[in-house]
């Protein structure tokens, strides 16, 4: 028997980005969330589709206390944040919100990726490294220069037993921590490569932007969570702090005492310039209460989750994305950050649902 109240999650989680994109519109619709639609005509989808960032508002134009949930930054990752999103409109959660509160929820920042399946952007941006001054230097590249032609070549020649043992061989010479910030801290020179930043700001920051000036030139109170997948232990959300220390204690009040200071280093990620929380601050006022997380979820270990990237890389930049390789790689790009399970699905929605709530709640 099913309760009116509590939505079927799996019913909530999609296959496509359009699927994906009907059930967000007409969950927040039927719960009377305003809707807009911001086109990316620069791309299309996967099936030659339309591609758009919706979003979703509900409460007073005019209110002084704003929670912004964002989903699919990177492109894939948006599955989960999806579903999410969904799950909670549909339970109810918004029905009946504190006076002068706002919730705006975000529909796939990134749609490109969503309707790909890939973590980049229409440019082969990672999104969360595009958010630098690029009208000054770039971040220095050079670590990941140095490794881009053994982690991500042109030529697989022997795959993939080729590439992890020369990857083994940088990471005895370097060791571990100065390969992940060498791999994912962020580049800004290679084009094709992994977790490139771009040279300019893309579609999606300029609406990230434009949406974030325009919520915080009304509100005094400003809460962010931008949901992501792909780190840590499985169907566990870590609670990634944005801003600096100062900014990640004020999240602490609000998220607890687990979220971590990226940072202070103490999480499960490098240390990135240029995430979306650059957006959020350079937004607000420095006087505001402006507290901002990334809800991370685990799926895989970080060897199957870089090795699915890699692979996806090397299919972008060199293979057929329409060729015989594809599907097999696209699978493990949704193994990685999209699992198909219906235990980490309730739970990331349970997560999901607290991390909002504490968000609304907050005072
Ligand atoms: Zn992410």
């Amino acid at each position: 028997m099913s309760d009116a109240s509590m939505p079927d999650v799996e019913a909530c989680f999609s296959a496509s980005y359009p699927e994906a994109r009907t059930k967000f519109l007409s969950a927040c619709e039927a719960a009377g969330f305003e809707l807009e639609a911001v086109q990316n005509t620069t791309a299309t989808g996967r099936d030659g589709e339309a591609l758009y960032a919706d979003i979703a508002s509900k409460g007073p134009k005019d209110a002084s206390h704003v929670v912004l949930v964002t989903s699919g930054t990177h492109g894939i990752e948006g599955y989960c944040g999806s579903g999410c999103q969904i799950s909670l409109v549909q339970a109810g959660l918004f029905a009946t919100l504190p006076t002068d509160t706002r919730i705006v929820l975000v529909h796939a920042v990134n749609p490109y990726g969503f309707s790909h399946q890939r973590r980049v952007n229409e440019e082969n941006i990672d999104l969360n490294r595009n958010f630098v001054d690029h009208m000054s230097s770039h971040p220095d590249s050079s670590a990941y220069e140095a490794i881009h032609p053994i982690i991500a070549p042109a030529d697989y020649g022997d795959r993939p037993e080729h590439w992890d043992g020369e990857v083994l061989t940088w990471i005895g010479a370097h060791g571990m921590d100065a390969f992940r910030q060498a791999v994912s801290g962020g580049q800004y020179t290679c084009p094709d490569g992994l977790f490139f930043g771009g040279t300019a700001p893309s579609w999606s920051n300029g609406m990230v932007r434009t949406l974030m000036q325009s919520l915080a030139s009304k509100a005094t109170r400003f809460r962010f969570i931008d949901i992501h997948t792909g780190l840590g232990p499985f169907g566990h959300g870590e609670k990634l702090g944005l801003g600096t220390s100062s900014d990640v204690k004020r999240a602490q009040r609000i998220w607890g005492a687990d979220v971590t200071d990226l940072a202070g280093g103490d999480s499960v990620s490098a240390v990135v310039a240029g995430d979306m929380g650059g957006a959020f601050f350079d937004a607000v006022s420095p006087d505001m209460d402006a507290a901002g997380i990334a809800l991370e979820y685990g799926t895989q270990d970080p060897v199957s989750v870089l090795g699915a990237l890699r692979w996806d890389n090397w299919l972008a930049a060199h293979g057929d994305p329409a060729g015989s390789d594809a599907s097999a790689i696209k699978q493990k790009m949704r193994d990685a950050f999209y699992p198909d399970d219906g235990s980490w699905r309730a739970s990331v929605v349970d997560q999901a649902r607290s991390a909002v709530t504490q968000a609304i709640n907050a005072s």
